[in-house]
């Protein structure tokens, strides 16, 4: 097996708050990228998913942790270096404040090329531009080279940022919800061309979504995550069809995809506020597992201590204390009574 491009071990986040207080926004992360396969990170609004993807892109200064690039530590205190912004970029879910107003595409692919030494003038830099632009689907390139980004529709500027992250040539691609501020209409579109980059480039990609349907679609690999932890993770299929955590199946259950729902509640009425309730206040998380307060299968150590990691079978694992105790059987049965 090769070595993943990207690792994280423990990657911890707190943020400090008004009046002293402290959010624990991202606890014990572990996540690996690998080449040509992309993983996709789930969980509600606030969850801490964006924080994890700029720790990893390192705009943010982990409290604690580790990150290996190509299996090589990366001194996540030490200001990062040009080459690990290089190879880690970053696509931002707003295709409208991610480009200058009063930069061309053209301008905009060209400075990178130029800053990074992939052109050495403006000739070379242009025709690099416009291959880009052809890899992104924005045909005939010399169409678009000269408009600025307000003469564009969402998704041709989204287009744009994917082009401008590529002409650094990363190994890896950090998307958070790159298609949420999208018109339904070229979601599609733009998730297959994120799976083309994967199968093409050999891209290793995280793709942060609060949607299960779309990370099924696109993704090898999900991982869950609940109130800044990481609960549960593995090959896709087995997380949405089998689902080992009652956080996970609860997200599965409130899919409006009903392909994506489980068993006899396929039918209920979707409502997301009902099915998933409150998530907790970073402020001051509950101790143990962060799910507690909203699950129905907790017991007293879940209050005491984070559950261990269980491996259950082909790269699938998940952090409940269900497994630990040998009740892990109960959560193959349809859920019920979750707040
Ligand atoms: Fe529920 Fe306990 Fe498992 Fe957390 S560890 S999900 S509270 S059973």
């Amino acid at each position: 097996m090769s070595t993943p491009v990207l690792r994280a071990f423990d990657l911890t986040k707190h943020f400090d708050a008004t009046g002293g207080a402290r959010v624990h926004a991202v606890e014990n992360a572990h996540l690996t990228l690998e080449r040509g396969r992309i993983v996709a990170l789930v969980g509600e609004s606030g969850s801490g998913k964006t924080t994890v993807a700029r720790l990893l892109a390192r705009m943010y200064t982990a409290t604690s942790g580790a990150l290996e690039l190509h299996g090589k530590p990366v001194d996540v205190r030490a200001r990062p270096r040009r080459d690990y912004h290089r190879a880690v970029q970053m696509i931002f879910q707003d295709p409208f404040g991610s480009l200058h107003p009063s930069h061309t595409v053209g301008y905009t692919l060209r400075r990178p090329l130029l800053i990074h030494g992939h052109a050495r003038g403006r000739a070379e830099a242009d025709g690099l531009a416009a291959e880009l632009l052809e890899q992104v689907g924005l045909t005939p390139a010399s169409d678009y080279l000269g408009k600025l980004p307000h003469s564009l529709s969402g998704g041709q500027r989204q287009r744009v940022v994917i082009a401008r992250a590529l002409a650094v040539r990363p190994e890896v691609l950090l998307g958070d919800e790159p298609i949420s501020m999208l018109d339904v209409s070229i979601r599609l579109d733009m998730l297959n061309l994120l799976a083309r980059l994967r199968d093409e480039q050999g891209l290793a990609l995280l793709y942060i979504t609060h949607d299960i349907a779309s990370a099924r679609y696109l993704c090898d690999d999900i991982q869950v995550m609940y109130a800044g932890q990481m609960v549960e993770g593995g090959p896709k299929d087995a997380v949405i069809n089998t689902p080992r955590h009652p956080y996970t199946r609860m997200l599965v259950e409130a899919s409006p995809d009903p392909a994506h729902r489980l068993g006899e509640h396929a039918s209920a009425p979707y409502d997301e506020d009902d099915a998933l309730g409150e998530p907790p206040n970073l402020t001051d998380p509950p101790a143990g597992c962060r799910f507690h307060p909203r699950c129905a299968f907790a017991m007293d150590e879940c209050r005491r201590a984070f559950p261990p990691r269980t491996e259950l079978s082909d790269g699938h694992w998940a952090h409940c204390w269900m497994h630990d105790k040998g009740r892990g059987h109960e959560l193959a049965t349809p859920l019920r009574g979750l707040a």
